[in-house]
């Protein structure tokens, strides 16, 4: 069996059925769609930060009612945190609080899936990091809600 980079079984319940397509897409293609030879094709969204481990950007596909979805890609093909540095651990906690900074975030949840997608509900295998808020100001306000299992 080829490694599977991404799980369309994780997407279902994504109300958005331009994001179940798009995944499915890549799978047939057989590709990492985080890894830097494909990136640019799949994530049309700006890298806002670039550091030696990590690429900043947003979800091109963010959650129902998120007020900021923010993706913190590792630049090298990995999938589990097990395989991180230490110094990419580092990184990645200047960044959270470079982004809660500079976007003025109040509040929000950050999580990383990792390993075999079958036990996280990810879509993407290549390992990233999330940081997602809600807009509870909103007069629409609901909860954001996810699969993480
Ligand atoms: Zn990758």
């Amino acid at each position: 069996m080829p490694q599977q980079f991404v799980n369309t079984n994780n997407t279902q319940q994504r109300p958005d059925g331009k994001y179940n397509s798009v995944i499915a897409d890549i799978q047939k293609d057989g590709v990492c769609p985080f890894c830097s030879e494909q990136l640019k094709k799949y994530h049309k969204n700006p890298i806002t930060k670039e550091t030696n481990y990590w690429l900043v950007t947003t979800n091109m596909y963010p959650y129902k009612n998120t007020k900021h979805h923010i993706l913190i890609i590792h630049k090298e093909h990995i999938q589990s945190v097990t395989e991180l540095s230490e110094a990419a651990w580092l990184e990645l906690r200047r960044i959270y609080g470079d982004v809660i900074n500079e976007s003025n975030i109040p509040g929000g949840t950050m999580f990383i899936r990792f390993g075999d997608t079958r036990f996280t509900g990810a879509s993407v295998a290549h390992l990233h990091a999330h940081l997602v808020s809600s807009d509870p100001d909103n007069g629409e306000y609901e909860p954001i809600l996810t699969r993480i299992g």
